[in-house]
């Protein structure tokens, strides 16, 4: 059986790959400044935990403040495996594990015998996990709609007017604005129209920086955040539509929707966010609940030429996705080849027609 090398695959790992298992696991995560933090699904079942999981970027390590201490990622999926799967996974299982769900492992490796059995294991693992997301629903708790009374809508929101976004678009979405933080607040439903969330998008450039543009908002000491891979944005409002073209449109962020209505109607909405540059299988799932036949992923370009290292990671990301989903869904991809919009713009960001350009020329991997 092959070893794989437990730093070198540590050190492949992005922060994105820890947050992405961390959603998987259901530890709920959500940026901060220092890292991640998470529900303690080191010592619970997932949803039965305080947040009180912290992952630190600057050691890569994991802590616990109700008792289990530090850890790395490995040890964490050791100690998942145990609670959720009933399965007792060494060190080297855990390795394993992760090296080739993150595709961090050569091929070459894998040639003997029980190593191709390991793949089958794994492959198994992953097509039931396919299987039973399937009708598997979970219904996020619902916050209470008078939180919204209190936020400001009289201030005109003006960077986004400015971006075409018009004001019947913002009023039907319900966007307002808290002056103690500065941010535009963007209440978050769910397909049934039940409030789950409220995230709030910093217009001061030097916090977006530290922090990240979105965060939920907090008010009232009080924080409005829901476990973004288990909702879509938007799909409360889009849904019918989804379902009459068999087709759904899905952007990173909350506000390219908002522009979307804008160019093209509230009545013509088929696009979703999924709040970040991964989807999860729920959200998949959510979208074939509406008989949807096909995604197109307009994600932001975040790459500054062809095949520059954040190229790669950028393909390699939609590869991943379309490997992932492809058996369940047509998956098809905005791919802005010509490089018609800005670095790090969502390709609806610069107007109406590159748009449609975009939308046309889409490709399937
Ligand atoms: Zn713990």
């Amino acid at each position: 059986m092959v070893t794989y090398n437990k730093h070198e695959v540590r050190e492949k790992l992005t922060i994105n790959d820890i947050y992405e298992l961390l959603t998987e696991w259901g530890g709920e995560p959500e940026w901060t400044s220092f890292g991640i933090l998470s529900t303690t699904i080191c010592h619970n079942m997932p949803g039965q935990g305080s947040r009180k999981l912290y992952y630190y970027n600057n050691t890569d390590l994991f802590q616990c403040y109700t008792g289990c201490g530090y850890f790395d990622v490995f040890d964490l999926l050791v100690k998942v495996a145990r609670i959720q799967w009933q399965k007792e996974y060494d060190l080297n299982d855990a390795v394993r594990y992760i090296a080739i769900k993150f595709g961090l492992a050569g091929y070459a490796e894998l040639g003997d015998q029980d190593s191709l059995i390991d793949w089958k294991t794994f492959d198994a693992y992953d097509r039931i996990g396919g299987l039973e997301i399937k009708d598997y629903h979970v219904e996020l708790k619902e916050y209470d709609m008078n939180i919204l009374k209190n936020l400001n809508y009289k201030v005109r929101i003006k960077p986004w007017l400015d971006e075409d976004i018009s004001q019947e678009v913002l009023e039907h979405a319900v966007i307002g604005y808290f002056p103690p933080t500065g941010q535009i607040t963007i209440p978050h439903f769910d397909p049934n129209n039940r409030f789950v969330g409220l995230r709030g998008r910093t217009l001061v450039k030097e916090e977006a920086e530290r922090f990240g543009k979105y965060r939920p908002l907090i008010v009232g000491w009080r924080q409005y955040n829901h476990p973004l891979g288990m909702n879509l944005y938007n799909l409360n409002n889009s849904k019918d539509n989804i379902k009459q073209f068999g087709m759904a449109i899905c952007f990173e962020a909350e506000k390219s929707c908002l522009k979307y209505q804008s160019y093209f109607g509230i009545d013509n909405d088929i696009s979703v966010a999924c709040c970040g540059s991964n989807i999860s299988a729920y959200q998949i799932q959510q979208l074939l609940d509406y008989d949807c036949k096909e995604i197109v992923i307009a994600f932001d370009r975040q790459w500054q030429e062809k095949n520059d290292d954040e190229y790669k990671h950028w393909i390699k990301n939609l590869e991943k996705l379309n490997d992932r989903y492809k058996n369940d869904i047509n998956v098809s991809i905005i791919y802005d080849r010509n490089m018609l919009t800005g670095y790090k713009d969502s390709p609806i960001d610069c107007s109406k027609e590159i748009f449609l350009q975009l939308f046309k020329e889409r490709v399937r991997l």
